[in-house]
């Protein structure tokens, strides 16, 4: 029973974001990596890898799965930490008799299911009938080895077959029943629910069967046909193939969604085996999360066709939504994934899957060719669309301010607009949206105030001052290297002031900080703008230390060249004051003397101040 609770906890729990509330990582190829909290750790030798779901130290050797981690961190015993991680996860770990019997009930079902996928595989290799659906399914292009290595099996073209063996195997007909296996007709007669299929099992994430699909072998007007929902199976949770994939997704980076069960397979066999298809239904947001555990990128690919672009726009608001980055892949000629393969081998479907577009591009491009490309006023049209599509994703399903912002900016790309111009189309598109007479909570307006924060800042100081808080928050080491120039700094921007404020009251508190510390304490959209600005700047930077203290002199630098405008400003203002100007003129050139040291360390010029 509590390996039940044991799956289901590690299933809804992802050890990166755990580990990612205690240390910052980072990624590095197909894993994560930061510093280990086990041991005193200079270099990042704490491993986290999503595909595994452990975690292991290479300097101290600590590792394990996610519970582990916890027991670890938070000093529980495994039964302590799992009820952390259940309670994190929102599962009930009070079994009742009731849940008791509900675990049974899975179990058994489990095994029903089992024993099922062992019969259609028997009929599929051992029976005359055998013969002719293996035929078939060569035909389709699948090799023996695929057949063998995904399970595929064979429902037998009559309306009892199954029931007969489950009789004599002493299996009851009210599991196969309740396993998706049988149907009851209005005359009270039960049957086959499988008749006359090739069977594609369809298992879930840990390789367990919980379901089956059958393409049908006959010309039965239902091509595919799929368990329906059970106490094992839900089709808005189960990728098909995720089992087999979940590796090769992590090794490349990248999943491949597909839509049918037999483009998956065909998929696999050409080598592209980082493929998984959804079971009739647009990706959900469990399919999402689920990816996400492996990779941040999902390729979509579709048929041009119309369900294929309502599966688009499910793509693109899973992108904006979720923030996983989707590119489409579109077939041309009505072709399906399995037909491409086929036709063009595994270079030509390469091809296709090297032209996918980045989801909200494809939904320009779509709206573009809906609105025509004649002139001003059909451009116009076509921005109108995608931003008015856009809010009506964001005002429905809600945004937070750090993700608002990178959106903004990548419609502003997208657009050849103006990021401030985006933002404004958005606000009064959801303002349109708004039912009236209702003041509802105003959408994030994260980059505008940022922007006017530094507007007539030298940008060299802002990109500066971003590094520097980017790289503050990737590493806490960085807060020993900060300097009086920083310090100053940071009184020239209000939200850098905010931002400064909220890093030493957490360091202040905890002794030290982490990323995800500081970050849950950003509320206010400026300051969330200018976290995102700032970890954008520096992700993926090998040595945070060495970056602050390099962008750390750069800000002196630019300070310096700003003091010294305002001192010459005030040079000029103050002329006709002889005192006033000789203080002015001297702090100019005690100024103009600071800078050409700093610029001498910073370059090795050899340069004598003149005085
Ligand atoms: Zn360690």
């Amino acid at each position: 029973m509590h390996n039940s609770i044991k799956d289901k906890v590690l299933q809804a729990t992802d050890i990166v974001e755990v580990v990612s509330e205690h240390v910052s990582l980072t990624r590095r190829g197909k894993e994560f990596v930061g510093l280990c909290p086990f041991h005193p750790d200079r270099k990042p030798s704490l491993n986290v890898s999503p595909a595994k779901q452990i975690f292991k130290c290479f300097a101290c050797g600590a590792g394990g799965d996610v519970i582990k981690f916890v027991q670890l961190r938070e000093r529980l015993d495994f039964q302590a930490a799992l009820a952390a991680l259940a309670q994190r996860a929102g599962i009930d770990l009070n079994t009742t008799p009731a849940e008791a019997r509900d675990e049974r009930r899975i179990e058994q079902l489990r095994k029903t299911i089992e024993w099922a996928r062992a019969h259609f595989q028997r009929n599929l290799h051992d029976t005359p009938a055998g013969q002719a659906a293996r035929d078939y399914a060569r035909r389709r292009g699948l090799t023996p080895e695929t057949i063998a290595r995904h399970n595929l099996g064979l429902a037998a073209d009559s309306w009892d077959d199954l029931l007969l063996a489950a009789r004599r195997a002493g299996v009851s007909s009210e599991l196969l029943q309740s396993a998706g296996l049988t149907a009851t007709n209005e005359a009270g007669r039960t049957y086959d629910r499988f008749r006359n299929r090739l069977i594609f099992p369809i298992n879930d994430g840990f390789g367990r069967c919980v379901a089956f699909g059958g393409r049908t072998l006959a010309d039965d007007p239902a091509k595919y046909l799929n368990s329906p929902e059970t106490g094992l199976f839900s089709k808005s949770r189960v990728l098909y193939g995720l089992d087999l994939a979940k590796r090769a997704i992590s090794d490349a980076g990248c999943a491949v969604v597909v839509e049918g069960y037999l483009d998956a397979v065909l998929l696999h066999q050409f080598g592209f085996t980082h493929a998984v298809a959804t079971l009739g239904t647009a990706l959900t947001d469990a399919h999402v999360k689920a990816l996400r555990r492996l990779s941040e990128r999902v390729v979509l690919c579709f048929d041009g066709d119309q369900a294929g672009m309502r599966a688009a726009d499910r793509a693109v608001e899973v992108a904006v939504l979720g923030g996983t980055e989707v590119r489409v892949a579109v077939l041309e000629g009505g072709q399906d994934p399995a037909d491409c393969l086929l036709a063009a081998g595994r270079d030509g479907f390469g091809r296709v899957l090297d032209s996918a577009v980045d989801a909200l591009q494809f939904k320009w491009s779509q709206m573009v060719t809906a609105f025509g490309s004649g002139g001003a006023g059909a451009q116009r049209t076509a921005v109108e669309a995608l931003i008015e599509f856009i809010a009506r994703l964001t005002t429905t399903r809600g945004l937070n301010a750090l993700d608002h912002g990178l959106l903004v900016r990548r419609l502003a790309e997208l657009l050849a607009l103006p990021p401030r111009s985006v933002h404004d189309l958005l606000a009064s598109a959801r303002r349109r949206l708004q039912p009236v007479g209702r003041s509802a909570a105003a959408p994030p307006d994260a980059l505008p105030e940022y922007e006017l924060a530094i507007r007539g800042l030298p940008a060299g100081l802002v990109v500066g001052m971003e590094e520097c808080f980017g790289l503050l928050l990737a590493d806490a080491a960085c807060a020993e290297l900060v300097d009086d120039a920083f310090a100053a700094a940071v009184e020239q921007c209000d939200v850098w002031r905010r931002l400064y404020a909220v890093v030493l009251n957490v360091q202040d508190e905890q002794g030290s900080y982490e990323r995800a510390d500081v970050i849950a304490r950003c509320g206010e959209a400026d300051v969330c703008e200018l976290v995102s600005r700032a970890c954008g700047r520096v992700a993926g930077t090998a040595a945070p230390q060495d970056l602050f203290v390099s962008a750390r002199d750069r800000v002196r630098l630019e300070s310096d060249a700003l003091r010294m405008a305002a001192s010459r400003q005030a040079l000029a203002a103050t002329a006709t004051e002889a005192g006033a100007a000789d203080r002015t003129f001297c702090e100019l050139l005690s100024t103009a003397r600071g800078r050409h040291f700093a610029l001498a360390a910073e370059n090795c010029w050899n340069t004598r101040p003149t005085s």
